[in-house]
């Protein structure tokens, strides 16, 4: 027999982006009552979409579904229809433009192969010119990887600039998210199952949410202890670090800046994404988001993308996953462990660089692990 709740809710839920919105609509399904609570005027976190001239924006940065698991696939699908969208985007390199990822196109726009065998010849004498056996960092993984023109091409500047830091001081796995192909294939996953929901992403929030108690504008540190007397347990997803007041020191995240911008054109880049791979653009990219939903509104919004170094009164989009701050997690990991009514959940309080489909897929485990 389940246990009976002693206080309002089963679960007051702190963030209501996709760890935190699936959570609270699997628990519910199993009778519980749940609360989720977000900071922020909107419900959704992070993949949360603002309608602007008939345009779905990603007012955080573009957002992409791809997983190749057909259980999450098929959870996803049963809040939203998502359309055929592939992810394929351009890079601007010293004025010039080239296809992501790594593939047959950029090698003949970069050296003009035209076979495989061509371009794994060119990519082989670099690697083994530049490469090393057990690389150590993100720069040493690029060349050992893809050789020496690609990382000058597209990764040295741009990565410097995402992350504030040298590529010699950033963890290998970073890199390791971007393909090399040698077939002419521009889609930049290699998941089977891909697309963008057609509506956005808040149509897939809006039925996890669907009929659950949500409230915004409330800061969990603002109320905590009557917040905390609500319920017998807390769902938290926001920082970990802010959970336990820094005390084991502050962790590391990048910010970023989005500068969204109406266009009076039909269509501004032809494409969702195009990186601007050079130091002397201070952003990354930019998005324009009609194409997502391949749009045909008359006029169109970008987005340019700038990194910036993070402190306490910014968002914190990524986590800094080198050793130094993950010897400070794992402090805060430990004692969380050791908390029997406070979960753990989500990209900033598990301090991991998680796609959207690894977040779904960690709150159903731990929904599973507690039920
Ligand atoms: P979040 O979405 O960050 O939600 C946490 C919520 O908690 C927030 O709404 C926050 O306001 C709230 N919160 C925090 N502290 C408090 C507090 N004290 N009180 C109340 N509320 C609080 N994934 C993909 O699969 N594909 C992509 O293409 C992709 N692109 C991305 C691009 C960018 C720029 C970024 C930053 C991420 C991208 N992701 C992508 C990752 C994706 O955004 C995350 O995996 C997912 O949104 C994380 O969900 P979450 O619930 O863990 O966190
Ligand atoms: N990256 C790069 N050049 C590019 C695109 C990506 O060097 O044109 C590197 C960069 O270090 C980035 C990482 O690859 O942080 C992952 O990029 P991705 O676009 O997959 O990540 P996102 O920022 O969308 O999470």
């Amino acid at each position: 027999m389940s246990k009976v709740r002693e206080k309002k809710y089963d679960y007051l839920i702190v963030g209501a982006g996709l760890f935190g919105s699936v959570f609270a609509h699997e628990m519910t399904k199993q009778n519980k009552k749940c609360l989720v609570i977000d900071k922020r005027d909107h419900l959704g976190g992070n993949v949360y979409c603002e309608e602007k001239e008939g345009i779905n924006v990603h007012k955080y940065g573009a957002h992409i579904f791809h997983t190749n698991d057909k259980k999450i696939w098929d959870y996803v699908n049963q809040f939203a229809t998502f359309n055929n969208y592939i992810n394929s985007p351009l890079s601007l390199s010293k004025g010039k433009l080239y296809n992501l990822p790594f593939n047959m196109n950029t090698f003949y726009q970069l050296w003009g192969t035209k076979t495989p065998e061509e371009a794994k010849a060119v990519i082989n004498e670099q690697i083994a010119k530049y490469g090393t056996k057990s690389p150590k960092n993100l720069e040493e993984q690029a060349l050992s990887l893809a050789g020496k023109d690609i990382y000058e091409t597209f990764i040295k500047e741009y990565t410097e600039k995402q992350w504030g830091k040298k590529a010699t001081e950033l963890p290998a796995f970073i890199i390791k998210r971007l393909p090399v192909r040698y077939t002419y294939d521009n889609n930049y996953f290699n998941d089977i199952y891909q697309g963008i929901p057609i509506g956005g992403y808040n149509t897939i929030i809006n039925g996890l949410l669907s009929g659950i108690e949500t409230k915004t504008n409330i800061d969990f540190f603002e109320d905590r202890i009557h917040l905390e007397s609500l319920a017998d347990k807390v769902v938290y997803t926001g920082k970990i670090d802010e959970f336990f007041d820094y005390k084991y020191g502050q962790l590391e995240y990048r910010s970023l800046r989005f500068e969204h911008e109406l266009q009076e054109i039909e269509n501004y880049q032809g494409n969702a994404v195009v990186n601007y791979n050079d130091s002397e653009y201070a952003f990354t990219r930019i998005i324009e988001h009609k194409h997502f939903e391949f749009g045909k509104q008359p006029k169109t919004i970008i987005t340019r993308e700038y990194p910036e170094n993070w402190d306490r009164t910014k968002e914190a989009y990524y986590p800094i996953n080198n050793d130094d701050n993950q010897k400070i997690y794992k402090k805060y990991k430990e004692e969380a462990g050791g908390m029997q009514n406070i979960i753990f959940g989500g990209r900033l309080a598990e301090y991991r660089y998680y796609d959207m489909h690894q977040i779904i897929a960690s709150a159903l485990t731990k929904v599973a692990e507690i039920s």
